[in-house]
């Protein structure tokens, strides 16, 4: 099997697991424990934070660990919305990941906010003077993902920052999808609440973070027994946090040159599709992009159809988000960038691995042409 769907999930790294082995056996204490195996799993924590916070740049106290990205998304989002006595507007955009969208609308049916999806261009880029115009003397929080999930549009978040901060607005950011393959300094980003997930980086799913800077006053979502300095309350998964931390720092170490060495794929892909099926549209910006997204529509076809097609070749990939998968919707972000429903129906996405080798990618080109070409056969 050719796994192209890293943006869906990634396998966990054998150092992550051999990392979080000890505190899923021996080591099981539970951290607010006050005795020894208490203490091993408090400290197993405290260095994970410690590790998280260095490549985020940040304060320990301003890591909170959560159970992924949903988890840290809604934090980010109802946290400060709720908490604030600013007034009850958000900005976003129409491109974010569910649990933005979904976050913001309950604050919306529930609390009474306006949401505002200030619009993005064909290419996925946020429309900056529209932004402008929609932030407000009574906007909460502006909400924008670093890098999109389906078509892989990298945003200049610490531009935006610049103009949230400018109103005085804070900034989260959603980087599930940039962790590992771009710089998460908060400083450098310029971001006041910043989401991470595990899964996407070669740590196990269930555990994630969010960074929420000092300053910024959040309502908890779980109440409980005040885990995580009264932010997220629940035992803290231990395991799970050595995990994230690990997979991290992996992650951090290779980052440049894995970047570099994902983007040469990734245009070999590109290039090659394009070229074998001219009809194809690349999606998403050209080189404002994560290294490791490819996305194409296939006009004509149905992307389930052609997805269908390349599995049977041996090849694993998605027809958009792994959560808009399997629905006869399209995709809400192409819709966004102005495709037509028709065409959105047709996409297919591509997300490489640290695995991903060239006689991959040229089998995988081989095998979109010929997909491409059954499923356009079946159509006629
Ligand atoms: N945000 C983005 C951009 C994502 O791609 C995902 C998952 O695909 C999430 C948030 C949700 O993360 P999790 O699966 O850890 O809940």
């Amino acid at each position: 099997m050719i796994y192209l769907d890293a943006a869906a999930t990634t396998p966990v790294r054998r150092e992550v697991l051999e990392a979080m082995w000890p505190y899923l056996t021996g080591e099981f204490g539970n951290p607010s424990s006050h005795h020894a195996l208490g203490e091993a799993a408090g400290q197993a924590l405290k260095s994970s934070r410690t590790i998280v916070a260095e490549i985020l740049g940040c304060r320990t106290g301003e890591v909170i660990f959560t159970s992924g990205g949903t988890e840290a998304d809604n934090l980010a989002i109802k946290g400060p919305a709720l908490a604030s006595p600013r007034g009850r507007h958000v900005v976003t955009t129409p491109i974010e990941h569910e649990a933005v969208l979904e976050s913001c609308d309950y604050l919306r049916r529930h609390h009474g906010f306006e949401i505002t999806h200030v619009p993005v261009d064909h290419l996925g880029m946020v429309e900056i003077e529209a932004l402008k115009g929609a932030l407000r003397p009574d906007t909460t929080l502006c909400s924008i993902m670093l890098a999109n999930n389906e078509v892989g549009t990298i945003q200049p978040i610490a531009e935006i920052a610049d103009l949230a901060h400018a109103r005085d607005i804070p900034m989260h950011t959603d980087a599930v999808q940039a962790a590992g393959l771009l710089s998460l300094d908060v400083r450098a980003l310029d971001v006041d609440a910043l989401s991470i997930s595990g899964h996407k980086v070669g740590a196990p799913k269930g555990i994630g973070a969010l960074y929420l800077r000092g300053r910024l006053e959040a309502e908890p979502l779980l109440h409980g027994g005040g885990q995580e300095r009264g932010r997220r309350s629940g035992t803290e998964n231990v395991a799970g946090a050595v995990g994230l931390a690990t997979a991290l720092r992996l992650a951090e170490t290779s980052r440049v040159e894995r970047f570099v060495r994902l983007t040469a794929l990734r245009d070999r892909l590109t290039q090659g599709v394009l070229t074998t099926v001219p009809e194809a549209l690349m999606t998403g910006h050209p080189i404002q992009r994560l290294p490791s997204s490819g996305s194409f529509c296939f006009p004509g076809t149905s992307g389930e159809a052609v997805l269908l097609q390349l599995e049977q070749r041996g090849i694993v990939c998605s027809s958009g988000s792994a959560c808009a998968a399997g629905s006869d919707e399209p995709s809400h972000v192409l819709v966004a960038m102005g495709y037509a429903r028709e065409v959105a129906q047709t996409a297919v996405r591509f997300t490489l691995s640290d695995a991903a080798t060239n006689e991959e990618i040229d089998f995988v080109i081989r095998a979109v042409y010929e997909a491409y070409g059954a499923v356009r056969a079946i159509a006629r």
